[in-house]
């Protein structure tokens, strides 16, 4: 089940938080910088669109006497106007490169940053897996690097260049008049206010109404993965309603927020139009007076709109800032967990080749989400190369533990284990790793062919190496029987097989690999007994020469293993072959004497 993640409270320093970014950022610094001289140049340019409209208003309609010369340096009107074009070109082409340019830059960095966070997952042992669920892992790699390529792609080039309009518009606007700037400033100022606070509670509603859309899709989710027991139990109706109630919650949350927000986006026209009108009804005053002349006011009209619209464009970039600061945050800690299993600082060569032993030395385990409870208590167990033990004792007496330490899924708490004498901590993961083929209880089946299912174990191999393999594995007959032989794709998690065939390709891919450790955790569970046969002969075929651990729950089937370890809550309670262990009349014998019917 997914868990319910709690609602984050927006980083209280967004900024520093994305500071973090910076590594993903510098190897980009170039076209950065591009991105920040065309934004320069934009910005110069716009700012100077409102002075040739100004000599415009004065050359055309406001008398020649006003300004000759002009910005463009002619008379001519239609020189003018080539030059109004010529500027209108420019900022168009300033635009689209800056444009380009800050989003190349926007979806590299998520891509990278995609990247690195999940090969840092992929790098994780299953106790991380323990408290963060793989639902929350995928909403922060998608959800979350979205926010932050909307920061990076485009709001702080957005946010910069309202800044530059707001700055250069407020210059323009002293220089062109300084007593209509005093009056549009003192305006502007009260009008803040409002303004900002109103802002401040769309904000918490637009993340309120986040969460409860967060919340139904959480729902769905679970409920869509477990459709046939929903139907099983004709639920239908209940989850559909569950749903429904979930939908309406975040319709009323959206809803809250849109009249705010619709409150503000009046606000702020009426504050904006009012103030602009204002200005003008002052500066027509002037005009008449003959203090200003047309044109200066029609260009300070123009720069109060660029001053406001930057305004305005700001604070909205606050937000998208706010919220990828929190994003950024989540996703570095993602990027920066460390695993709880250490590689080595200086790791050693494995010393085996054909075969390996395996020494438990009184290895104590609790698993980290019960530090209180011993799951493994002071094992001691000596495998000798190629040996085939097989782990048997009731549900829960530690047997699967075993296998975690073996893999290090999991580290031992106390004591160690060794390999040909090697301690496993020595050796890197990898190379541990590569010596075990195991054959999981509950087995994986990726969502591609047949073939490729079992090459799994060993990419390398070759068609008629897989086919051996899947031979072996008793799985050659009904792969051939599907549809498309092995090129047949096996559906996501492998739904189009039966769980018996499941198993079958999981040993498979375990032959096929050919480690010197075979590790069957109740391997053949789901077989029926005539597939059992032919599996039992594929891997009595896997298990020659390879050091073996089986368990399983069938005593039936441990009969061809050379010693049988009786574990019970977490000890080591008899050892011995089938036969000594039933003459010893302990829990073995008794266990075999209610299955075998002995
Ligand atoms: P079964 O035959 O039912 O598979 P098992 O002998 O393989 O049982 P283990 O899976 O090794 O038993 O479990 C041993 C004990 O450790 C059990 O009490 C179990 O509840 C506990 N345990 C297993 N996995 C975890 C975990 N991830 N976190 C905490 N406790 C766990």
């Amino acid at each position: 089940m997914r868990r319910q993640t709690p609602d984050r409270p927006v980083s209280p320093r967004p900024l520093s938080a994305l500071r973090g970014l910076s590594p993903f950022l510098r190897p980009y610094r170039a076209r950065i910088a591009l991105a920040f001289v065309l934004l320069c140049l934009a910005s110069a340019t716009i700012l100077v669109v409102p002075l040739a409209f100004r000599d415009l208003l004065d050359a055309g309609f406001g008398g020649e006497a006003a300004v000759s010369g002009g910005l463009f340096g002619a008379d001519n009107l239609d020189a003018r106007f080539v030059g109004l074009f010529a500027l209108a070109a420019l900022w168009a082409l300033t635009v689209a490169a800056r444009y380009y340019t800050v989003s190349w830059i926007g979806e590299r960095v998520t891509a990278d940053l995609r990247s690195a966070v999940y090969a840092r997952v992929l790098g994780q042992s299953p106790q991380f897996f323990e408290t963060l669920q793989t639902g929350e892992v995928l909403s922060r790699l998608t959800g979350d690097t979205t926010l932050i390529q909307t920061v990076v792609g485009s709001s702080v080039s957005m946010g910069l260049r309202s800044l530059f309009q707001f700055v250069g518009g407020m210059v323009m606007l002293a220089v062109t008049s300084v007593q209509l700037f005093g009056l549009i400033f003192g305006l502007m100022a009260l009008l803040a206010l409002p303004i900002v606070a109103i802002g401040r509670r769309v904000r918490k509603l637009s993340r309120e109404s986040q969460d409860r859309i967060a919340d139904a899709s959480a729902l769905a989710g679970e409920i869509l993965n477990a459709m046939p027991t929903v139907q099983a139990f004709t639920q239908e109706h209940n989850e559909a309603r569950r749903f429904a109630a979930r939908s309406e919650t975040s319709f009323v949350a959206a809803v809250r927020r849109t009249k705010v927000r619709a409150l503000l986006t009046g606000l702020i026209i009426a504050a904006v139009m009012g103030t602009i009108i204002f200005v003008l009804w002052i500066g027509a005053q002037q005009v008449q007076a003959g203090v200003l002349s047309v044109g200066e006011l029609g260009a300070f009209v123009l720069y109060a709109a660029l001053v406001a619209g930057g305004a305005g464009t700001l604070a909205e970039v606050w937000g998208d800032v706010m919220r990828a600061g929190g994003a950024t945050e989540r996703l570095l800690e993602l990027l920066h967990a460390e695993s709880a299993i250490r590689e080595p600082a200086t790791p050693q060569r494995p010393q085996w080749d054909e075969q390996v032993s395996i020494r438990f030395e009184h290895v104590g385990f609790s698993y980290p989400a019960r530090p209180t409870v011993r799951a493994l208590d002071d094992i001691c167990l000596d495998i000798a190369p190629g040996e085939r033990v097989a782990l048997v004792g009731p549900s829960g007496a530690g047997k699967t533990s075993l296998l975690q330490l073996l893999l290090r899924f999991y580290e031992a708490s106390s004591g160690c284990i060794r390999f040909n004498g090697q301690d496993i901590r020595a050796l890197t993961l990898h190379d541990l790793r590569a010596a075990i083929a195991i054959v999981p209880q509950e087995p994986v089946i990726f969502s591609a062919s047949a073939l490729a299912n079992i090459r799994y174990g060993r990419p390398s191999a070759s068609d008629a190496e897989v086919l051996a393999a899947a031979q072996a594995a008793a799985a050659d007959e009904f792969i051939a029987r599907l549809p498309e032989g092995y090129a047949s794709f096996l559906g996501e998690r492998g739904t189009r097989l039966s769980g018996g065939q499941r198993q079958r390709v999981a040993i498979a891919r375990a032959i096929l690999k050919g480690a010197q450790v075979l590790l069957l955790d109740e391997a053949t569970s789901a077989l029926d007994a005539e597939s059992e046969v032919l599996v039992q002969q594929g891997l009595a075929a896997a298990m020659q020469g390879r050091t073996t651990l089986i368990i399983t729950h069938r005593l039936a089937t441990v009969q061809q293993v050379d010693r049988i370890v009786v574990l019970e809550e977490g000890r080591i309670v008899e050892t011995g072959t089938p036969a000594d262990l039933r003459r010893q009349g302990g829990l073995y014998a008794r266990l075999a004497a209610l299955q075998l019917d002995l």
